[in-house]
């Protein structure tokens, strides 16, 4: 299988990774409880006498903007980026690393979230060097920085390729109605490769991704990247999220509708077709859909320890080299 997986994250992803809160006890946010979990913009906006009584981040921040206090909105955009950043994954293996050994080269991540987990877990995991799956920052990263001039991203902090100037720190693409994913080069060209990805791929997951109906373009955008609907019956398309499946089918119902009956929701990461047919879910995929072969799971070993979790991703990555030398 040479198409792609593709797989979203959103904010559900990072919670999911770290229930119990980062290396340092730091707690990964929701849109409902932004405000409570990242204190240091719940007292900015409490001392500058912003109302924020019964409204979540989204509409406090859209009416910052729409106001005009930018000295509030920069304070506040400041704090989260420093919040972000500062947060860092725990010493044994977590569920951002589980997600990235189970992929392969030509599948796809992209990520809503601005924690820098998943650059964490790839510069961790030795396994993955020249063979992680390529990333996409669809609202920025902490991590990641850019060149304008010669469109070329990398880690933040680090210099261009091209032409040897520091990278700038990518934008974060904050919460407002009508978001933008034109404006900023780097947001805009991850659009648009995600754009390509849907339309290779032969499967689809969404992970902890709750806010598509209030994100028109990012719905519309998706919309729009299915296709037709014959294309459609050939994919399928999986929910991981701790919402309850009437509440799902109710807010993807215009994204699912066109797969007939080719989608799953699973509550649990560690029940969805990635861990348990890890580096494998095209082939399963094909036995199972295509074939109509009875499959076994092979599921990924969340208890053990990194260099454990290595020596059974070895044999995996062997039997790729071999059939793709
Ligand atoms: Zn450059």
């Amino acid at each position: 299988m040479v198409r792609p997986h593709v797989v979203i994250l959103g904010a559900g992803c990072s919670k999911a990774a770290v229930p119990q809160g980062d290396a340092n006890g730091m707690r990964l946010p929701l849109m409902d409880d932004f405000l409570d979990v990242v204190r240091p913009v719940k007292d900015a906006l409490e001392s500058a006498g912003v109302p924020i009584d019964g409204k979540n981040f989204e509409e406090i921040y859209s009416s910052l903007v729409t106001a005009g206090h930018s000295d509030v909105q920069n304070r506040v955009e400041s704090l989260i980026f420093h919040y972000f950043k500062a947060l860092s994954l725990p010493n044994e293996p977590t569920l951002y690393d589980h997600l990235l050994l189970s992929l392969r080269e030509k599948d796809v991540v992209a990520t809503f979230n601005w924690d820098p987990f998943l650059i964490q877990a790839l510069k961790r995991n030795p396994p993955l060097s020249g063979r992680a799956p390529q990333f996409r920052f669809l609202h920025g990263n902490v991590m990641v920085g850019f060149c304008e001039r010669d469109a070329i991203q990398g880690y933040a902090g680090t210099l261009c390729q091209h032409c040897s100037k520091p990278l700038s720190r990518s934008r974060l693409l904050y919460p407002v109605a009508e978001k933008d994913y034109e404006t900023d080069t780097m947001i805009a060209a991850s659009w648009k490769q995600l754009h390509l990805d849907l339309n290779h791929a032969f499967m689809v997951t969404v992970f902890g991704y709750g806010a598509p109906a209030s994100d028109k373009a990012a719905t519309s955008l998706m919309q729009e990247a299915q296709g037709n609907s014959i294309q459609n019956q050939l994919k399928l398309f999986e929910i991981i999220d701790v919402k309850t499946r009437e509440k799902l089918l109710e807010t993807w119902d215009p994204f699912i509708k066109n797969y007939k009956h080719n989608y799953k929701i699973y509550q649990d990461f560690y029940c969805s077709y990635i861990a348990r047919h890890p580096r494998r879910t095209g082939e399963a995929y094909v036995d199972q859909y295509l074939n109509g072969t009875w499959i076994c799971d092979n599921p990924v070993p969340r208890e053990l320890s990194f260099t454990d979790l290595w020596k059974w991703t070895k044999p995996l990555l062997e039997a790729e080299n071999l059939a793709d030398p």
